[in-house]
Protein backbone atom coordinates (compact mmCIF):
# COMPACT_ATOMS: atom_id res chain seq x y z
CA UNK A 1 0.00 0.00 0.00
CA UNK A 2 2.79 2.46 0.65
CA UNK A 3 4.41 1.67 -2.53
CA UNK A 4 3.42 4.95 -4.27
CA UNK A 5 5.30 6.92 -1.27
CA UNK A 6 8.89 7.82 -2.83
CA UNK A 7 9.41 10.97 -0.61
CA UNK A 8 12.62 10.58 1.76
CA UNK A 9 10.16 10.17 5.08
CA UNK A 10 12.44 10.66 7.71
CA UNK A 11 12.61 14.03 6.75
CA UNK A 12 8.92 14.65 7.54
CA UNK A 13 8.28 16.56 10.30
CA UNK A 14 6.14 14.50 12.48
CA UNK A 15 2.13 16.12 13.27
CA UNK A 16 0.74 15.98 17.06
CA UNK A 17 -1.94 13.12 16.58
CA UNK A 18 -0.70 11.18 14.26
CA UNK A 19 -2.33 8.13 14.15
CA UNK A 20 -5.50 9.51 16.87
CA UNK A 21 -8.36 6.53 17.46
CA UNK A 22 -11.66 8.26 16.65
CA UNK A 23 -14.70 6.36 17.27
CA UNK A 24 -16.54 4.99 14.72
CA UNK A 25 -20.32 4.67 14.73
CA UNK A 26 -20.27 0.83 14.80
CA UNK A 27 -18.57 0.46 17.63
CA UNK A 28 -14.85 0.67 16.42
CA UNK A 29 -11.70 2.96 16.48
CA UNK A 30 -9.53 3.55 13.82
CA UNK A 31 -6.77 5.91 13.22
CA UNK A 32 -8.07 9.02 12.10
CA UNK A 33 -7.48 10.07 8.39
CA UNK A 34 -6.91 13.75 8.48
CA UNK A 35 -7.84 14.76 4.76
CA UNK A 36 -8.64 18.50 5.51
CA UNK A 37 -4.98 20.16 5.96
CA UNK A 38 -6.44 22.78 3.02
CA UNK A 39 -8.64 24.17 6.74
CA UNK A 40 -6.36 23.96 9.05
CA UNK A 41 -3.36 21.36 9.29
CA UNK A 42 -2.17 19.80 12.67
CA UNK A 43 0.43 21.29 14.42
CA UNK A 44 3.73 20.29 14.36
CA UNK A 45 5.27 18.13 17.19
CA UNK A 46 8.56 20.85 16.81
CA UNK A 47 5.90 23.12 17.46
CA UNK A 48 4.50 22.03 19.91
CA UNK A 49 7.67 21.19 22.36
CA UNK A 50 9.18 24.70 21.20
CA UNK A 51 5.78 26.25 22.50
CA UNK A 52 5.78 24.08 25.92
CA UNK A 53 9.58 25.26 26.04
CA UNK A 54 8.06 28.60 26.14
CA UNK A 55 5.43 28.59 28.16
CA UNK A 56 7.38 28.85 31.62
CA UNK A 57 9.45 32.01 30.69
CA UNK A 58 5.78 33.58 28.55
CA UNK A 59 5.09 36.81 29.74
CA UNK A 60 3.53 40.05 28.98
CA UNK A 61 6.46 41.45 25.68
CA UNK A 62 7.58 45.13 25.38
CA UNK A 63 8.39 47.72 28.37
CA UNK A 64 7.80 44.38 31.00
CA UNK A 65 11.06 44.73 33.19
CA UNK A 66 10.76 41.08 34.39
CA UNK A 67 13.37 38.59 33.25
CA UNK A 68 10.58 36.85 31.49
CA UNK A 69 9.22 39.74 29.45
CA UNK A 70 12.55 40.16 28.21
CA UNK A 71 13.32 36.79 27.16
CA UNK A 72 9.28 36.98 25.69
CA UNK A 73 10.01 40.11 23.74
CA UNK A 74 13.56 38.48 22.48
CA UNK A 75 11.25 35.45 21.33
CA UNK A 76 8.09 37.68 19.70
CA UNK A 77 11.12 40.06 17.90
CA UNK A 78 12.97 37.50 16.76
CA UNK A 79 9.92 35.49 15.49
CA UNK A 80 9.25 38.30 12.84
CA UNK A 81 12.96 37.38 11.07
CA UNK A 82 12.03 33.56 11.02
CA UNK A 83 8.85 34.60 9.11
CA UNK A 84 10.24 37.29 7.09
CA UNK A 85 12.94 34.83 6.18
CA UNK A 86 10.49 32.26 5.06
CA UNK A 87 8.61 34.38 3.16
CA UNK A 88 11.46 35.35 0.85
CA UNK A 89 11.01 38.93 1.89
CA UNK A 90 13.72 41.94 1.51
CA UNK A 91 15.51 42.82 5.07
CA UNK A 92 13.65 45.97 5.59
CA UNK A 93 10.18 44.12 5.11
CA UNK A 94 7.85 44.95 7.71
CA UNK A 95 6.54 41.89 9.61
CA UNK A 96 3.40 42.35 11.38
CA UNK A 97 1.86 39.29 13.22
CA UNK A 98 -2.00 39.16 12.61
CA UNK A 99 -4.30 36.67 13.28
CA UNK A 100 -4.49 34.52 10.02
CA UNK A 101 -4.30 35.42 6.49
CA UNK A 102 -7.98 37.23 6.69
CA UNK A 103 -6.88 39.51 9.31
CA UNK A 104 -3.39 40.62 7.47
CA UNK A 105 -5.59 41.11 4.39
CA UNK A 106 -7.96 43.38 6.20
CA UNK A 107 -5.12 45.20 7.48
CA UNK A 108 -3.69 45.95 4.44
CA UNK A 109 -7.09 47.04 3.11
CA UNK A 110 -7.15 49.25 5.66
CA UNK A 111 -3.78 50.66 4.63
CA UNK A 112 -4.72 52.01 1.10
CA UNK A 113 -3.83 54.71 0.01
CA UNK A 114 -6.69 57.37 -1.28
CA UNK A 115 -8.27 56.77 -4.08
CA UNK A 116 -6.30 53.07 -4.52
CA UNK A 117 -8.00 50.94 -7.58
CA UNK A 118 -7.74 47.31 -6.38
CA UNK A 119 -7.86 44.73 -8.82
CA UNK A 120 -8.87 41.13 -7.96
CA UNK A 121 -10.20 37.53 -9.20
CA UNK A 122 -13.89 36.57 -8.66
CA UNK A 123 -11.82 32.74 -8.19
CA UNK A 124 -10.35 33.91 -5.02
CA UNK A 125 -10.90 33.50 -1.29
CA UNK A 126 -13.26 35.80 0.25
CA UNK A 127 -10.67 36.72 2.65
CA UNK A 128 -8.76 38.49 -0.72
CA UNK A 129 -12.08 39.44 -2.17
CA UNK A 130 -13.80 41.16 0.31
CA UNK A 131 -11.57 43.20 2.65
CA UNK A 132 -11.15 46.25 0.26
CA UNK A 133 -13.30 48.64 2.09
CA UNK A 134 -14.45 51.88 0.11
CA UNK A 135 -11.66 51.33 -2.65
CA UNK A 136 -12.80 51.04 -6.17
CA UNK A 137 -12.64 47.64 -6.75
CA UNK A 138 -12.13 45.89 -10.56
CA UNK A 139 -13.48 43.17 -10.48
CA UNK A 140 -11.76 40.38 -12.65
CA UNK A 141 -13.21 37.35 -13.89
CA UNK A 142 -12.51 33.38 -12.75
CA UNK A 143 -10.16 32.79 -15.81
CA UNK A 144 -10.65 29.83 -18.03
CA UNK A 145 -6.90 29.70 -18.79
CA UNK A 146 -3.60 31.03 -16.97
CA UNK A 147 -3.49 33.35 -20.15
CA UNK A 148 -6.32 34.70 -19.89
CA UNK A 149 -5.82 35.76 -16.17
CA UNK A 150 -2.92 38.00 -17.38
CA UNK A 151 -4.53 39.31 -20.53
CA UNK A 152 -7.43 40.19 -18.43
CA UNK A 153 -5.15 41.96 -15.65
CA UNK A 154 -3.27 43.53 -18.59
CA UNK A 155 -5.98 45.37 -19.81
CA UNK A 156 -7.34 45.89 -16.79
CA UNK A 157 -4.60 48.05 -15.60
CA UNK A 158 -4.47 50.09 -18.95
CA UNK A 159 -7.58 51.16 -18.86
CA UNK A 160 -7.36 52.26 -15.48
CA UNK A 161 -5.74 56.06 -14.57
CA UNK A 162 -2.81 56.24 -12.53
CA UNK A 163 -2.68 56.24 -9.30
CA UNK A 164 -2.10 53.70 -6.48
CA UNK A 165 -3.26 50.58 -7.60
CA UNK A 166 -3.33 47.72 -6.06
CA UNK A 167 -3.69 43.66 -7.70
CA UNK A 168 -4.72 40.73 -5.03
CA UNK A 169 -3.43 37.53 -6.41
CA UNK A 170 -3.56 33.86 -5.10
CA UNK A 171 -1.18 31.99 -4.89
CA UNK A 172 -2.82 28.61 -4.58
CA UNK A 173 -6.84 28.06 -5.17
CA UNK A 174 -7.94 26.34 -2.23
CA UNK A 175 -10.50 24.82 -4.43
CA UNK A 176 -8.48 23.29 -7.13
CA UNK A 177 -5.26 23.46 -5.17
CA UNK A 178 -4.21 25.31 -8.80
CA UNK A 179 -0.83 27.51 -8.56
CA UNK A 180 -1.42 30.99 -10.01
CA UNK A 181 0.84 31.80 -12.48
CA UNK A 182 2.24 34.87 -9.75
CA UNK A 183 5.28 35.74 -11.13
CA UNK A 184 3.71 36.67 -14.51
CA UNK A 185 0.82 37.95 -12.86
CA UNK A 186 2.86 40.35 -10.62
CA UNK A 187 5.29 41.46 -13.61
CA UNK A 188 2.34 42.75 -15.18
CA UNK A 189 1.61 44.62 -12.28
CA UNK A 190 4.66 46.14 -12.39
CA UNK A 191 4.88 47.23 -15.75
CA UNK A 192 1.48 49.22 -14.99
CA UNK A 193 3.07 50.89 -11.55
CA UNK A 194 0.94 48.69 -9.32
CA UNK A 195 1.57 46.88 -6.47
CA UNK A 196 0.83 43.29 -5.61
CA UNK A 197 -0.38 41.93 -2.48
CA UNK A 198 -0.31 37.67 -2.49
CA UNK A 199 -2.90 35.65 -0.26
CA UNK A 200 -0.17 32.67 0.36
CA UNK A 201 -2.47 30.95 2.74
CA UNK A 202 -2.60 27.73 0.88
CA UNK A 203 0.97 28.33 -0.84
CA UNK A 204 3.00 28.09 2.30
CA UNK A 205 1.84 24.71 3.24
CA UNK A 206 3.27 22.91 0.33
CA UNK A 207 5.95 24.91 -1.45
CA UNK A 208 8.65 27.65 -0.57
CA UNK A 209 7.67 30.89 -0.97
CA UNK A 210 9.56 33.60 -2.35
CA UNK A 211 8.10 37.03 -2.28
CA UNK A 212 11.29 38.83 -4.02
CA UNK A 213 11.64 36.39 -6.97
CA UNK A 214 8.02 36.50 -7.41
CA UNK A 215 8.11 40.36 -7.59
CA UNK A 216 5.11 40.87 -5.04
CA UNK A 217 4.94 43.56 -2.29
CA UNK A 218 2.89 41.72 0.68
CA UNK A 219 2.62 38.22 0.95
CA UNK A 220 -0.73 37.25 3.64
CA UNK A 221 -0.69 33.34 5.18
CA UNK A 222 -1.81 31.78 8.42
CA UNK A 223 0.08 29.75 10.89
CA UNK A 224 -2.87 27.29 11.26
CA UNK A 225 -2.40 26.61 7.51
CA UNK A 226 1.16 26.54 8.85
CA UNK A 227 1.23 23.65 11.12
CA UNK A 228 1.16 26.29 14.16
CA UNK A 229 -2.33 26.81 15.68
CA UNK A 230 -1.76 29.15 17.89
CA UNK A 231 -3.60 32.02 16.87
CA UNK A 232 -1.32 33.93 14.31
CA UNK A 233 -0.87 34.84 10.81
CA UNK A 234 1.91 37.48 9.22
CA UNK A 235 1.60 40.60 6.98
CA UNK A 236 4.97 40.27 5.42
CA UNK A 237 6.29 43.20 3.08
CA UNK A 238 6.53 46.99 2.12
CA UNK A 239 6.77 49.14 4.85
CA UNK A 240 5.64 52.74 2.95
CA UNK A 241 2.01 52.19 2.71
CA UNK A 242 1.47 50.49 6.28
CA UNK A 243 3.84 52.83 7.62
CA UNK A 244 1.56 55.86 6.46
CA UNK A 245 -1.35 54.42 7.98
CA UNK A 246 -3.68 54.99 10.51
CA UNK A 247 -3.15 51.77 13.09
CA UNK A 248 -4.98 49.22 12.23
CA UNK A 249 -6.72 48.88 15.29
CA UNK A 250 -6.23 51.76 17.63
CA UNK A 251 -5.13 50.97 21.43
CA UNK A 252 -2.36 50.85 23.67
CA UNK A 253 1.15 49.64 22.30
CA UNK A 254 0.16 51.29 18.95
CA UNK A 255 0.76 54.48 20.34
CA UNK A 256 3.97 56.50 21.06
CA UNK A 257 2.44 58.86 22.88
CA UNK A 258 -0.98 60.50 24.41
CA UNK A 259 -0.87 63.69 26.07
CA UNK A 260 -3.52 66.59 26.93
CA UNK A 261 -2.40 70.13 25.80
CA UNK A 262 -5.29 72.66 27.19
CA UNK A 263 -7.82 70.66 26.78
CA UNK A 264 -6.58 68.93 23.54
CA UNK A 265 -5.87 65.52 23.17
CA UNK A 266 -3.10 64.30 20.85
CA UNK A 267 -2.03 60.82 20.04
CA UNK A 268 1.30 60.14 18.53
CA UNK A 269 0.66 56.91 17.07
CA UNK A 270 4.12 54.29 16.94
CA UNK A 271 6.06 53.30 13.96
CA UNK A 272 6.12 50.19 12.56
CA UNK A 273 5.66 47.27 13.29
CA UNK A 274 3.79 48.21 17.10
CA UNK A 275 1.24 50.86 14.91
CA UNK A 276 -0.82 48.17 13.65
CA UNK A 277 0.00 45.71 16.73
CA UNK A 278 -1.99 47.02 19.23
CA UNK A 279 -2.96 45.48 22.34
CA UNK A 280 -0.97 42.60 23.84
CA UNK A 281 0.43 40.47 20.92
CA UNK A 282 0.39 36.33 20.92
CA UNK A 283 4.07 35.89 21.64
CA UNK A 284 3.27 32.24 21.68
CA UNK A 285 1.32 31.87 18.11
CA UNK A 286 4.26 34.10 16.30
CA UNK A 287 6.92 32.12 18.17
CA UNK A 288 4.55 28.64 16.98
CA UNK A 289 4.69 29.91 13.43
CA UNK A 290 8.32 31.00 13.77
CA UNK A 291 9.41 27.56 14.88
CA UNK A 292 6.82 26.01 11.84
CA UNK A 293 8.52 28.62 9.31
CA UNK A 294 11.74 27.34 10.72
CA UNK A 295 10.86 23.41 10.95
CA UNK A 296 10.29 23.22 7.21
CA UNK A 297 12.83 25.22 5.83
CA UNK A 298 15.07 22.65 8.04
CA UNK A 299 13.19 19.36 6.58
CA UNK A 300 13.59 20.68 3.48
CA UNK A 301 11.33 21.55 0.38
CA UNK A 302 12.59 18.37 -1.59
CA UNK A 303 11.05 16.65 1.29
CA UNK A 304 8.11 18.06 1.87
CA UNK A 305 6.95 18.31 -1.71
CA UNK A 306 8.23 14.65 -2.59
CA UNK A 307 6.07 13.24 0.45
CA UNK A 308 2.82 15.36 -0.75
CA UNK A 309 3.36 15.24 -4.64
CA UNK A 310 2.88 10.75 -4.54
CA UNK A 311 -0.42 11.15 -2.22
CA UNK A 312 -1.45 13.80 -4.62
CA UNK A 313 -1.35 12.40 -7.10
CA UNK A 314 -2.78 9.35 -6.17
CA UNK A 315 -5.72 10.81 -4.48
CA UNK A 316 -6.39 12.82 -7.88
CA UNK A 317 -5.72 10.14 -10.33
CA UNK A 318 -8.10 7.56 -7.43
CA UNK A 319 -10.78 10.25 -7.39
CA UNK A 320 -10.65 10.53 -11.20
CA UNK A 321 -11.21 7.10 -11.85
CA UNK A 322 -14.26 6.88 -9.18
CA UNK A 323 -17.69 6.64 -11.28
CA UNK A 324 -19.80 9.28 -10.54
CA UNK A 325 -16.66 11.28 -9.48
CA UNK A 326 -15.90 14.64 -10.95
CA UNK A 327 -12.77 16.46 -10.11
CA UNK A 328 -13.00 20.01 -10.60
CA UNK A 329 -10.40 22.04 -12.10
CA UNK A 330 -9.77 25.59 -13.86
CA UNK A 331 -6.90 25.18 -16.02
CA UNK A 332 -6.78 21.28 -17.40
CA UNK A 333 -5.39 17.98 -15.11
CA UNK A 334 -1.44 18.87 -16.21
CA UNK A 335 -1.38 22.33 -14.29
CA UNK A 336 0.93 22.64 -11.65
CA UNK A 337 -0.72 21.73 -8.22
CA UNK A 338 -0.44 21.16 -4.97
CA UNK A 339 -2.39 18.51 -2.51
CA UNK A 340 -5.75 20.07 -2.34
CA UNK A 341 -8.08 18.69 -4.49
CA UNK A 342 -12.05 19.21 -5.02
CA UNK A 343 -14.58 17.26 -6.17
CA UNK A 344 -18.91 15.93 -6.79
CA UNK A 345 -20.61 13.03 -6.72
CA UNK A 346 -23.60 11.56 -8.51
CA UNK A 347 -24.82 8.28 -8.16
CA UNK A 348 -24.01 5.75 -11.02
CA UNK A 349 -26.76 7.19 -13.32
CA UNK A 350 -25.74 10.31 -12.83
CA UNK A 351 -28.07 11.31 -10.81
CA UNK A 352 -28.05 13.82 -7.57
CA UNK A 353 -26.19 12.10 -4.36
CA UNK A 354 -26.41 14.67 -1.19
CA UNK A 355 -22.73 15.26 -0.92
CA UNK A 356 -22.69 16.15 2.65
CA UNK A 357 -24.17 13.31 3.44
CA UNK A 358 -21.60 11.79 1.72
CA UNK A 359 -19.41 13.92 4.45
CA UNK A 360 -20.73 12.81 7.36
CA UNK A 361 -20.51 9.26 6.11
CA UNK A 362 -17.56 9.14 5.59
CA UNK A 363 -16.51 10.84 9.06
CA UNK A 364 -19.05 8.87 10.62
CA UNK A 365 -18.21 5.09 9.27
CA UNK A 366 -14.78 5.19 7.84
CA UNK A 367 -12.76 7.90 10.31
CA UNK A 368 -12.14 10.47 7.76
CA UNK A 369 -12.41 14.04 7.35
CA UNK A 370 -13.01 16.08 4.35
CA UNK A 371 -14.65 19.39 3.63
CA UNK A 372 -18.16 19.67 2.05
CA UNK A 373 -19.14 23.39 1.32
CA UNK A 374 -18.35 26.29 -0.75
CA UNK A 375 -15.27 26.86 0.67
CA UNK A 376 -15.34 30.44 1.17
CA UNK A 377 -14.94 30.80 -2.60
CA UNK A 378 -18.00 30.39 -3.70
CA UNK A 379 -17.88 31.99 -7.19
CA UNK A 380 -15.04 29.58 -8.36
CA UNK A 381 -17.41 27.00 -7.20
CA UNK A 382 -20.16 28.09 -8.97
CA UNK A 383 -18.42 28.49 -12.13
CA UNK A 384 -16.62 25.01 -11.45
CA UNK A 385 -19.95 23.29 -10.53
CA UNK A 386 -22.21 25.20 -12.23
CA UNK A 387 -25.50 25.08 -10.68
CA UNK A 388 -28.46 27.80 -9.77
CA UNK A 389 -26.90 31.18 -8.05
CA UNK A 390 -24.30 30.77 -5.36
CA UNK A 391 -25.80 27.25 -3.97
CA UNK A 392 -23.14 25.37 -5.60
CA UNK A 393 -21.04 23.01 -3.05
CA UNK A 394 -18.85 20.23 -3.66
CA UNK A 395 -16.52 18.07 -1.35
CA UNK A 396 -12.89 18.68 -0.86
CA UNK A 397 -10.00 16.20 0.49
CA UNK A 398 -5.98 18.17 0.98
CA UNK A 399 -3.49 15.96 2.23
CA UNK A 400 -0.31 17.29 3.97
CA UNK A 401 2.54 16.28 6.10
CA UNK A 402 0.41 14.31 8.32
CA UNK A 403 -1.51 11.84 5.40
CA UNK A 404 -0.19 8.68 4.88
CA UNK A 405 -1.12 6.55 1.66
CA UNK A 406 -3.36 4.79 3.79
CA UNK A 407 -5.56 7.48 4.53
CA UNK A 408 -5.71 7.91 0.91
CA UNK A 409 -6.55 4.11 0.23
CA UNK A 410 -8.77 4.44 2.72
CA UNK A 411 -10.98 7.71 1.27
CA UNK A 412 -10.70 6.09 -2.44
CA UNK A 413 -12.21 2.26 -1.21
CA UNK A 414 -15.08 4.15 1.18
CA UNK A 415 -16.28 6.81 -1.18
CA UNK A 416 -16.61 3.81 -3.47
CA UNK A 417 -18.62 2.12 -1.72
CA UNK A 418 -20.48 4.67 -0.48
CA UNK A 419 -21.36 5.58 -4.52
CA UNK A 420 -22.42 1.93 -4.61
CA UNK A 421 -24.23 0.83 -1.50
CA UNK A 422 -25.63 3.86 0.45
CA UNK A 423 -24.58 4.40 3.98
CA UNK A 424 -24.87 2.04 6.34
CA UNK A 425 -25.85 4.11 9.20
CA UNK A 426 -28.66 6.14 9.28
CA UNK A 427 -28.47 9.78 9.47
CA UNK A 428 -30.64 12.91 10.58
CA UNK A 429 -29.86 16.74 9.68
CA UNK A 430 -29.25 18.79 12.33
CA UNK A 431 -28.41 23.07 12.50
CA UNK A 432 -24.74 21.76 11.86
CA UNK A 433 -25.85 19.05 8.82
CA UNK A 434 -26.53 15.57 8.93
CA UNK A 435 -25.43 13.72 11.24
CA UNK A 436 -25.63 9.98 12.39
CA UNK A 437 -29.05 9.25 13.84
CA UNK A 438 -28.21 7.64 16.77
CA UNK A 439 -24.88 8.05 17.50
CA UNK A 440 -22.97 6.03 19.69
CA UNK A 441 -19.58 7.83 19.49
CA UNK A 442 -18.60 9.56 22.76
CA UNK A 443 -16.43 12.36 22.89
CA UNK A 444 -12.81 12.71 24.45
CA UNK A 445 -12.99 12.56 28.08
CA UNK A 446 -11.57 16.28 28.61
CA UNK A 447 -15.10 17.52 26.77
CA UNK A 448 -17.35 15.14 29.55
N1 LIG B 1 -6.89 32.43 1.45
C1 LIG B 1 -7.00 31.16 1.09
C2 LIG B 1 -6.57 30.75 -0.27
C3 LIG B 1 -7.53 30.24 1.98
O1 LIG B 1 -7.64 28.97 1.64
C4 LIG B 1 -7.94 30.68 3.26
C5 LIG B 1 -8.54 29.74 4.23
O2 LIG B 1 -9.09 28.74 3.90
C6 LIG B 1 -7.80 32.03 3.57
C7 LIG B 1 -7.26 32.88 2.65
C8 LIG B 1 -8.22 32.55 4.90
O3 LIG B 1 -7.39 32.04 5.87
P1 LIG B 1 -7.73 32.31 7.41
O4 LIG B 1 -9.05 31.65 7.64
O5 LIG B 1 -6.62 31.64 8.11
O6 LIG B 1 -7.78 33.76 7.59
Amino acid sequence: MDSFVDAPTERIPGVVGAGLPVPLVDGRQVPYAHLDHAASAPCLTAVRDAVNRLLPWYSSVHRGSGFTSRVSTRVYEQARASVRRFAGAAPDASVLFTRNTTDALNLLGRALPPDTTVFRFAADHHAALLPWGDAKVWRLGVPARPEDALRELDDALAATPKGPRLVVLTSVSNVTGEVWPVAELAAAARRHGARVVLDAAQLVPHRPLDATALGVDWVALSGHKLYAPFGAGALVGAPDWLADAEPYLAGGGATARVAEDAGVETVTWSDLPHRHEAGSPNVVGAHAMAVACDTLTAAGWDAVVGHEKALANRLRQGLAELPGVRVLGMWGPDHPRVGVVSFTVADRSGGPVDQELIAAALAAEHGIGIRYGAFCAHQAVHRLVGGAGGDARALRASVGLGTTAEHVERLLTALAELLRDGPRWTYRRDHEGWAPAPDPRSAPEFLH
